[in-house]
């Protein structure tokens, strides 16, 4: 599953490729072809995320809802007919394309989402409003969500990946934030003090934009000035990550030595170190 900061990179880059441009809408594999032919031909407005979703804004009062859920994939590249004075229509296409985008420089090709769907800005201001905090649009945690964290008896573990709460994190993000803080992810989100879910919070907001700068999810102090020093000197920052517990498991913990487990959590692995996350 792609985490949120990999949506927000790709909402950058269909905004780069087509805002402002009129844009030819197809359905090569069919399943999007009346919403595709509604949008044919009109300008993209901007591109946007919330935690893992993306919504796409045309002239006209369209916006494209996508989500890419597990196996979704949406490739952005330049094609080569940058000569031509009209968007190509006959580049080739490979696999089941449920939307194509195309312009005059560029061609977008979405494939295998859960969500693709054509809505009126107000349906998607509802999805919004459905949607957690986003650490890569709210600097600070908003009232609301603090509330709801200090009052469940749900796990820590749990609500840092449920999108209703907190949109765009995933397992990386949580195993090792976990760890980081000395949290056993089975504590109950009440049980955790204040202070520690703004220090949480504040570690996304930093960490997260840098993985959408870098493609990498950097968590460690390490990496993370490694990958700043080089996007300091004009480079990437694509350092190789290090984690703590993600994948770690039957290894030792880098703090304690104990050995790291790997159990089940909201359906989805779960990594800790039983030493000294409790
Ligand atoms: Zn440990």
């Amino acid at each position: 599953m792609p985490e949120g900061h990999t949506i927000h990179a790709l909402a950058g880059r269909v905004q780069d490729a087509f805002a402002g441009t009129p844009v030819r809408f197809s359905s090569p594999q069919g399943r999007f072809a009346e919403s595709a032919a509604a949008l044919d031909g009109a300008c993209v407005e901007s591109a946007e995320a919330h935690g893992k979703h993306l919504a796409i804004h045309v002239e006209g009062e369209q916006v494209v809802h996508v989500h890419l859920g597990l196996f979704g994939r949406f490739g952005v590249r330049q094609h080569r007919r940058v000569d031509r004075g009209e968007p190509p229509t006959d580049l080739p296409v490979a696999g089941q394309v449920r939307m194509r985008m195309v312009n005059r420089t560029h061609v977008g090709d979405l494939r295998g989402p859960i969500v693709c769907e054509l809505v009126t800005p107000t349906e998607w201001r509802e999805v919004r409003a459905g949607l957690g905090a986003d650490p890569l649009r709210d600097d600070r945690l908003p009232d609301a969500v603090r509330d709801r964290l200090a009052r469940t008896r749900r796990a820590i573990g749990a609500v840092l990946m449920d999108q209703s709460l907190v949109a765009g994190v995933g397992n990386v993000y949580r195993a090792e934030l976990l760890h980081r803080h000395e949290l056993d992810p089975h504590t109950p989100a009440r049980d955790v003090p204040a202070g520690v879910v703004t220090a949480i919070w504040d570690d996304l907001v930093r960490l997260m934009p840098l993985g959408v700068r870098t493609g990498r999810i950097l968590v460690s102090d390490s990496d993370v000035e490694r990958a700043e020093a080089l996007i300091a000197k004009g480079g990437t920052g694509r350092v190789r990550p290090h984690y703590a517990v993600y994948r770690r498991h039957g290894k030792p913990c880098p703090r304690c030595g104990e050995t790291v487990v790997k159990e089940t959590m909201a359906g989805r692995n779960l990594f800790r170190c039983p030493g000294c996350q409790r």
